[in-house]
């Protein structure tokens, strides 16, 4: 226990150190036109928002909304310029909207347990977006007969 939290310590302190606050990864992310609170955003001001979140401390709502819909798809480890694991960034800034690092709570944690592996499948059947805007339409009879 005591190597897990070593390693997150010296994972957020370096993360800290190196994130440049460019904002690249959270351009990178696929999800984030998926919600609402996110829209017209600027990117270095979403990472911003995020980074005290690291430290238990309190994130923006921007912050907090992008965490929500992490889906873990790494799109933003792969853009980041500074070789940060961005993916586990998000993970971590995660747990601590949920208090999960000792500060106040900011989110719940997603009553459906299986809501990120139904993105996740989601994303992985690579559908377009009209084809998910199409089965977002469809009744749930016609979803379950295709
Ligand atoms: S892409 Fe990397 S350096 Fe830029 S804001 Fe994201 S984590 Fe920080």
């Amino acid at each position: 226990m005591d190597s897990l939290r070593t390693y997150l310590d010296h994972f957020v302190a370096d993360t800290l150190d190196r994130c440049t606050r460019c904002g690249k990864c959270y351009e990178a992310c696929p999800m984030t036109s998926y919600a609402p609170a996110l829209a017209g955003v600027s990117p270095p001001s979403v990472v911003e928002g995020l980074l005290p979140l690291l430290r238990g401390g309190q994130g923006t709502d921007e912050a907090v909304a992008w965490v929500k819909i992490c889906t873990q798809s790494s799109r933003c480890t792969e853009a980041c310029p500074e070789g940060i694991n961005a993916m586990l960034m998000v993970r971590v800034a995660r747990m601590g909207a949920l208090g999960s690092l000792g500060g106040e709570a900011q989110m719940q944690a997603t009553e459906d347990p299986l809501f990120f592996r139904k993105i996740e499948a989601f994303a992985a059947t690579q559908l377009t977006a009209e084809e998910i805007e199409q089965w977002h339409r469809a009744s749930p009879r016609e979803r379950t007969a295709s």
